[in-house]
């Protein structure tokens, strides 16, 4: 059967740590090293001090469904099969909200304030994808 590959991120210069530690299973954003604020997505510069210093800090991987949609008609066609699929604006414990999926959940098993824990999903060499599933 025909099938179109799904586009993946841009592995940008200033995103290529935090895709380098997803291949190593590790999810870490950059913290400025001025003011302490958790950079995401990741810049050269820090949004709330302007500073350019900063390291890459590990995060719990840990939080709650802040949001989420049940796609039933995707925009893209290499998504058709996958629908209904879901996606979710996740809170971490650590106060930055990312997007990605619930896996292990059927879809009308998930709610607002789910927790969850990140799991790392290969995609290719390059790219490795961070989900969620429900924490225990
Ligand atoms: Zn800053």
């Amino acid at each position: 059967m025909f099938t179109i590959d799904k586009p993946l991120p841009a592995i940008t210069e200033d995103g290529a740590p935090y895709w380098e530690y997803c291949r190593q299973g590790e999810l870490r954003m950059q913290r400025c090293g001025e003011c302490g604020h958790l950079r995401w997505p990741p810049s050269v510069l820090c949004p709330r001090c302007l500073a350019e210093s900063g390291d890459w800090v590990r995060l719990s991987g840990c939080g709650k469904v802040y949001s989420f949609i049940v796609v039933h008609r995707p925009q893209h066609p290499a998504f058709f099969e996958d629908a209904p699929y879901n996606t979710v604006i996740v809170e971490l414990e650590e106060g930055v909200r990312m997007h990605g999926n619930v896996v292990e959940c059927p879809n009308e098993d998930l709610t607002i304030g789910m927790p969850v824990e990140v799991v790392f999903d290969r995609v290719n060499d390059e790219v490795t994808l961070p989900r969620f599933r429900p924490r225990k």
